[in-house]
C-alpha cells in the first residue's frame, strides 16, 4: 500500500472526512534523521497529522506544525502542502523509552509545552497554539481542533509498531462536521475513535477506504485521493540566500576561517557547499546593496 491522502464526504450525514498513510513516508524521514524509536514515534503522529491538516480544504496553502516540549525529544517540527508534500525535523532525534511506545512518546514530550499550527493562506499567515495539556500529540491535537476551529471536529492518530520497526503502519484521520452536518454525527465517530477503531484498522493492516468505513460507518464518496511523500524543496540557491543572511562580515568571516560554506537542509539533510568563489559574489552583491541602500 503506497502512502496516500483520501478526501470525500459523507453527504447524507454532513460530514467530511480525510484520512492518511504515511507509513513509507515516516520510515524514510526515520532513516534521513536517525530517530531512535521514541523520536520516530513521535515523529510519525506529527507526519499524519501535518498532512491532515495540508489536506484541509480551506487552506491550499502551506500549514507547519510545531511541538515545544521540555521533556527530551525538545520539540518537533512538520511543513505539510495541500499536494502531499511532507517533511520536518525532531529537535533531539536519538530518543528511546522501551516498552509501551505510547507511554514513550509521552515521557518524551515532558510536563509542558505548546502545540501550534502556523497557516500560510494567499501570503497571510495565521498562528494559533495550546498548551499540552494530554502531554499526546492525538490528544493536544484535538484540543487544538476544540480552541481553533469553529466546526466539530474528530481527530486520531495511529502508530503501529512491530518486532524493531518502530512505524510498522501510520495513519491519520479527521472528521468535520459540514455547514449542513450535525454534531452527533462527529460524536458517533469521536466514539468510535476513543474505542481505538483507527489504532486496530491500522494494526490489521486495513486499506484507505476500509478504515473509513469501519470507523465512521457507510455513504463515504471520495473527492480526491493523492500520493503522499517525503518531499523538500530545497536548492542549492537557497542554500546561496541562507549564507547570504550572514551579511558582508559574516561572509567575511567564513572567507577567512574555513573558506567555504556547507550548509545542511535540516528537512532532508542534503548538504550544500557554497564555494570560496561564489561567496566572494555574494559578498560583492552584498556590499554593493548596502553601498547603495
Ligand atoms: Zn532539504
Amino acid at each position: 500500500m503506497a502512502d496516500k491522502i483520501c478526501r470525500g464526504l459523507f453527504p447524507s450525514r454532513g460530514l467530511r472526512a480525510v484520512y492518511v498513510r504515511v507509513g513509507d513516508t515516516a520510515r524514510m524521514a526515520r532513516v534521513l534523521h536517525g530517530l531512535y524509536p521514541t523520536s520516530a514515534h513521535l515523529f510519525g503522529e506529527a507526519l499524519a497529522a501535518g498532512a491532515l491538516l495540508g489536506a484541509l480544504p480551506k487552506d491550499g496553502g502551506r500549514v507547519n506544525l510545531q511541538v515545544e516540549c521540555d521533556g527530551p525529544v525538545g520539540g518537533l517540527f512538520v511543513d505539510a502542502d495541500g499536494a502531499g508534500n511532507v517533511r520536518g525535523y525532531v529537535r533531539h532525534p536519538r530518543v528511546n523509552f522501551p516498552g509501551d511506545p505510547a507511554r514513550g512518546a509521552h515521557a518524551a514530550l515532558g510536563g509542558s509545552g505548546f502545540l501550534s499550527v502556523l497557516r500560510d493562506v494567499g501570503g497571510q499567515r495565521y498562528r494559533s497554539a495550546v498548551e499540552l495539556r494530554a502531554l499526546s500529540l492525538a490528544a493536544d491535537l484535538r484540543r487544538w481542533f476544540a480552541a481553533s476551529e469553529q466546526v466539530a471536529t474528530g481527530v486520531d492518530l495511529a502508530v503501529v509498531s512491530r518486532a524493531d520497526e518502530p512505524l510498522h503502519e501510520v495513519t491519520g484521520l479527521l472528521v468535520q462536521r459540514l455547514p449542513d452536518g450535525d454534531d452527533s454525527a462527529v460524536e458517533a465517530v469521536r466514539g468510535r475513535l476513543a474505542a481505538g477503531a483507527l489504532r486496530d484498522a491500522a494494526a490489521r493492516g486495513a486499506a484507505a477506504q476500509e478504515t473509513i468505513a469501519e470507523v465512521c460507518g457507510d455513504g463515504f464518496e471520495l473527492l480526491a485521493d493523492a500520493e503522499v511523500a517525503y518531499r523538500c524543496g530545497c536548492s542549492a540557491e537557497r542554500a546561496r540566500v541562507a549564507v547570504s543572511a550572514l551579511g558582508t562580515e559574516g561572509i567575511g568571516e567564513v572567507l577567512a576561517n574555513e573558506r567555504e560554506a556547507v550548509v545542511t537542509c535540516e528537512f532532508c539533510r542534503a548538504r550544500y557547499v557554497v564555494s570560496e568563489g561564489e561567496l566572494e559574489d555574494i559578498a560583492r552583491r552584498l556590499a554593493a546593496q548596502e553601498a547603495s541602500g
